[in-house]
């Protein structure tokens, strides 16, 4: 059993780890960059460390400076949240190295599965779907337009070692293939370190599905149902919920096994998602594995009542799963919808500052992940989620309008918030006729 945590992160997730930590009887260590000298959920840790000025090199994504802090307050483990460190290798690596426990997968199976050909080598042994595309890296585009053609336009080009959308390009033709292909290339390069890309059949107007899984040391896995995050713009989710409103349940087994299937094949340990891509026909097919516990973990936990970030941190703790996969029921109806500091009416450009007003909703059905309040200041630096709000109701049409109430509620002010463009698609009678898919957002708004 763990005793001492740090949390490498910042901002509603170290506020969470730091809740499920202290609810588990687990001290915890903060770390904060000067940025967030000021924030609130510092003083509910139980030390706080300082690791270095606002820019992320050198604060969050500083190894040397997180090792150090967390060799000075003696912990045991580090929890990484997820975006900075959560998904390197080379950070496990460390941490084992200098004897902390990594609240994650083990260094293996995060390695094999942060390179998404790996990754899909991975998933086709396990007999799971995965998108028809190349069997490696695709190294020249003469290359790359003999496979396209093989496999048929549409095509997307994608990074190998991509997360967060980057390092993508859809291609229609072999007229585009060639600009597309060294765009995607010295994309992947600059966000990754690394240029290396893969092709795959474009799935058309696709939902994206993906089912939340846990292990332990032991070879015990289990599934806590999929979400579906078809809510996307340019790639990146900003809606979620739980169920899928177009899985049947022999489907929604179907897929929930596959999970399962792939992260037994990788060796998996801890919490993390397996991504896939559902056609019209509702065929799955695997696209990725999040090595991480995801921001959008609460629809998971709402709807089967589990609380993943002590899962996570009991498993790190050298504890076998107690729960039975028959112990796992999908219950209701969960949305998420996250809140950025973002202008809609202005191409989604950030709009960091000072939080002059707030009032966060509440009532019935209604969860608040959140680190900031009255006063706080967005700072630029950072990724511009600041809030996620969650609903849970018996159906989705009341999930709709608890969550369009609660967001009506949510007064942040005067910077500029996801607020409206959320609003805008739980109104929209696609949305609440459940009819989406990926380009439903850039499509309709
Ligand atoms: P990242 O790791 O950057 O998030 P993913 O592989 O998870 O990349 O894909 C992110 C999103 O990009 C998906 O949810 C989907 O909207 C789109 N996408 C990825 N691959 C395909 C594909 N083969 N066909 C259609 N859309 C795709």
């Amino acid at each position: 059993m763990l005793s001492r945590v740090l949390v490498a992160n910042r901002g509603e997730i170290a506020l969470r780890v730091i809740r499920a930590c202290h609810e588990l009887g687990i001290e915890t260590v903060a770390v904060y960059s000067e940025a967030d000298r000021n924030a609130p959920y510092l003083r509910l840790a139980d030390e706080a460390i300082c690791i270095g000025p606002p820019d992320c090199g050198q604060s969050y994504l500083n190894i040397p400076r997180i090792i150090s802090a967390a060799e000075i307050t003696n912990v045991d483990a580090i929890h990484p949240g997820y975006g900075f460190l959560a998904e390197n290798a080379g950070f496990a690596e460390i941490c084992r190295d200098c004897g902390i426990g990594f609240v994650g997968p083990g260094i293996e199976a995060m390695r094999l599965l942060g390179d998404k050909v790996e990754a899909r080598k991975i998933a086709h042994k396990a007999k799971v779907p995965i998108v028809p595309g190349s069997e490696g890296v695709i190294t020249n585009e003469a290359e790359a337009m003999k496979l396209a053609n093989q496999i048929g336009y549409p095509v997307i080009i994608k990074a190998v070692a991509g997360g967060g959308g980057r390092g993508m390009r859809v291609v229609h033709n072999d007229v585009s293939l060639r600009a597309a292909f060294n765009a995607a290339k010295s994309e992947a390069e600059a966000a990754f370190g690394d240029g290396s890309v893969y092709l795959e059949k474009y799935i058309v107007e696709p939902r994206h599905v993906e089912v939340q899984v846990v292990a332990d040391h032991e070879g015990n896995t289990l599934h806590f149902y999929e979400r579906d995050c078809s809510i996307q713009r340019r790639h990146q989710k900003m809606i979620e919920e739980s169920p899928c409103p177009v899985l049947q349940d022999r489907d929604r087994q179907r897929l929930c096994e596959a999970a399962l299937r792939v992260i037994k094949e990788a060796k998996y340990v801890n919490a993390g998602t397996v991504e896939f891509l559902l056609d019209k026909d509702n065929k799955f097919y695997f696209i990725e594995v999040n090595a991480r516990i995801q921001v959008e973990h609460p629809v998971s936990e709402m709807v089967t009542g589990h609380d993943l970030i002590k899962m996570q941190l009991q498993i790190a703790g050298g504890e076998p799963l107690k729960l039975r996969q028959k112990d796992i029921i999908q219950q209701g109806v969960a949305l998420e919808c996250r809140i950025n500091a973002e202008d809609p009416a202005n191409n989604f450009s950030p709009c960091p500052g000072t939080i002059a007003e707030y009032r966060a909703p509440g009532g019935f059905g209604v969860r608040v992940d959140t680190h900031t309040c009255q006063g706080w200041t967005v700072a630029p630096n950072y990724d511009s989620m600041i809030a996620k709000v969650i609903v849970h109701q018996k159906t989705r049409a009341e999930a709709i309008a608890t969550m369009r109430r609660a967001l009506e509620e949510f007064t942040i002010a005067p910077i500029k918030t996801t607020i409206p463009a959320c609003l805008a698609i739980l109104s929209h009678n696609l949305f609440v006729k459940g009819k989406v898919d990926t380009g439903f957002v850039e499509r309709n708004f």
